[in-house]
């Protein structure tokens, strides 16, 4: 029993996308879950995000990236149906599909790398010449030298799926605290026995970190290191407007995410500025110039509004997931950097395994919290 007078098993520290994609998967198998988060829930990274879900593989490597991003791709899909069934809530899943362009050669040498990739793990996709962009985008720019088309490229509307999340958590019985920042932990030798709060400390078997960028420092007083950098990525969002896009477009790092709506999203910067979420006038010019190369109908579209969030980083773009060293009932799952919206479901999966003393479906080893940097596979690439 905690201090806050009631039954709990699992304490998550954070109630971002991971946070409450781990409250959800745990409770649907019953497990007494409290989830705290130092503001509102899911209004950090996870909000900022663009929702772009890559797709699963027929034929995964043994590579657990693409293990991971395979379970998780999977399970959005059920997820989109269950959230909706006990919520109500639709989370703007939608197979658009999605064009992969290239601007320069350097980017035709990266597409053709990239598709030989797909070939042997099974993704589905078609090379497209500029003559075919017609029938597949049609508002691809003339700058536009070749473009591959992945049909099962999906999205999400995140702001909808962490509503979907919180309610779904809710209903089923989940201990959901807002503005309670942990402050700490109870420790007794390797265990945590609480998560120190405001309102007094909350007892606990288990403690799951998924304190996005901020995980590090709560991590420090422990002794422990998780190195969670923020990496900023500030985002364009265009009013609905005379150009309808069809697909999402990726342009290397950079994106065009078309909404139901008519709106369109461009993201995003990657930049090393420290907790700062301010946008910036020459970092937004710059999206919306990209936006108009690859499709120049957007050249004159209104900007909307603009933002920026803060993505954990990890040393070599994986995400943290396991025990943290030294502990043997503090788990962290966190560093999604990029690829926290994809990866959630899946992540969420794994933790509950975990969480309940079974065998994950996918080998962690290189999902360690103490791993060397491994900078030889990128997550958020398909
Ligand atoms: C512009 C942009 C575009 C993106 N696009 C995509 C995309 O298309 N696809 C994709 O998969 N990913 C995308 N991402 C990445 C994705 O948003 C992140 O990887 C993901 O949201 C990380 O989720 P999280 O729950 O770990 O972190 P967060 O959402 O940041 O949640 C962490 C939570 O912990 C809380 N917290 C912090 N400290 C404490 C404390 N002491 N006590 C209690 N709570 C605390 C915070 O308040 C916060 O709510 C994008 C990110 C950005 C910024």
């Amino acid at each position: 029993m905690s201090e806050h007078g009631q039954k709990t098993d699992v304490v998550i520290v954070g109630g971002g996308v991971i946070g409450l994609s781990i409250a959800y998967a745990l409770s649907r198998e019953g497990v007494p879950v409290t989830l705290l988060d130092r503001g509102r829930f899911g209004q950090e990274a996870s909000w900022a995000g663009a929702g772009i879900i890559s797709p699963g593989s027929e034929r995964p490597t043994r590579s657990p990236v693409s293990q991971l991003r395979t379970l998780s791709a999977r399970l959005h899909e059920e997820w989109a149906v269950a959230l909706r069934e006990e919520t109500g809530i639709d989370n703007g899943y939608r197979r658009t599909g999605g064009v992969d362009v290239a601007l320069e050669e350097r980017d035709e040498h990266d597409l053709e790398a990239a598709s030989g990739r797909w070939r042997e793990e099974g993704i589905a996709f078609e090379r497209l010449r500029p003559e075919e962009f017609s029938r597949v985008e049609p508002a691809l720019g003339p700058e536009i030298r070749l473009a591959y088309f992945l049909p099962d490229r999906a999205q999400i509307r995140n702001p909808r799926h962490l509503r979907a999340l919180a309610e779904a958590c809710k209903n089923r019985g989940v201990i959901l605290h807002e503005h309670a920042p942990a402050l700490g932990f109870g420790i007794s030798g390797e265990r945590v026995d609480s998560v120190l709060t405001a309102a007094g400390p909350i007892s606990c078997a288990r403690v799951v970190l998924a304190a996005g960028a901020w995980s590090g420092q709560l991590m420090r007083d422990l002794g422990v290191s998780v190195a969670t950098r923020p990496v900023r990525g500030q985002i364009v969002l265009l009013a609905p407007g005379a150009t309808r896009l069809r697909r999402i477009v990726e342009h290397g790092k950079n994106y065009l995410v078309p909404r139901d709506d008519g709106r369109i999203l461009i993201g995003s910067t990657e930049e090393d500025v420290g907790f700062d979420r301010e946008t910036t006038p020459q970092a937004i010019a710059g999206l919306h110039e990209l936006a108009a190369r690859l499709c120049p109908a957007l050249r004159d579209a209104p900007i909307e509004r603009s933002w920026a969030g803060l993505r954990p980083g990890s040393i070599d773009t994986r995400p943290y997931l396991g025990l943290a060293p030294g502990h043997t009932n503090l788990f962290v799952a966190t560093g999604h950097q990029r690829a926290g919206l994809q990866l959630s479901t899946g992540t969420a999966a794994l933790m509950a395994d975990l969480l309940m003393d079974r065998n994950p479906s996918i080998n962690l080893s290189s999902f360690r919290v103490d791993r060397g940097a491994d900078p030889s596979e990128d997550s958020f690439r398909s």
